[in-house]
This record gives C-alpha cells, structure tokens and sequence, in this order.
C-alpha cells in the first residue's frame, strides 16, 4: 500500500525528467521535449567549485513548414537540478503557456 501511494507521488513529480517548453522564433510553434536524467545528461567533473555538473543539449524542430531548429543547452548541479538555460532559436516558455496552444 505505502509502495503504491509512494510510486504514484513520484510519477507525478517526475524527478527522473526534466520537461522544456519553447516556442520557435520564426513561427511561434510551441514544443516540448521531455529530458531523461538517468540518460539524456553528460557528467563534468568538478566543474563548479569542484562539485560535478550536468549538460544536455536537444535540438528541438517543429512540424510546421519553417524547419526552425530550435537548440537548448541545460547544466544542472550535482543533485541535478537545473541552474542554468541557453537556447538559440527560440525562446523558454512556461507549462502553462505551452497549455495555452
Ligand atoms: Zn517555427
């Protein structure tokens, strides 16, 4: 029972992925992709104040016509939470915003 309370919290709170929202430059589509920690990310060792980060990088095309890539780089630190965001091609938006259509 309490293994099954728990299991349903975590798929929930999904603290395997990470999801990004963005929309394209050029036509406003908006896309997600959801990244997976235990694979998508590439460690760096001691690469802030000695403690390990993470980087993962996607690049992100929509289905309209205007084959936009849209490229996202994401570090996180060593517990793997997301302390920095770049993104060319686009720009980050938030879940509700993708929601929105
Ligand atoms: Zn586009």
């Amino acid at each position: 029972m309490w293994d099954k309370i728990r299991s349903l919290f975590t798929a929930r709170s999904d603290p395997h992925g990470y999801t990004v929202y963005v929309a394209c430059d050029r036509c406003g589509e908006k896309l997600k992709t959801r990244i997976n920690k235990a694979h998508d990310l590439s460690v760096e060792y001691g690469a802030r104040q000695g403690k390990d980060t993470y980087f993962c990088r996607k690049v992100l095309s929509g289905d309209g016509p205007c084959f936009q890539r849209i490229e996202v780089e994401l570090t996180f630190d060593e517990r793997k939470r997301v302390i920095d965001k770049e993104i060319s091609g686009g720009r980050f938006i938030s879940r509700e915003e993708y929601m929105q259509g």
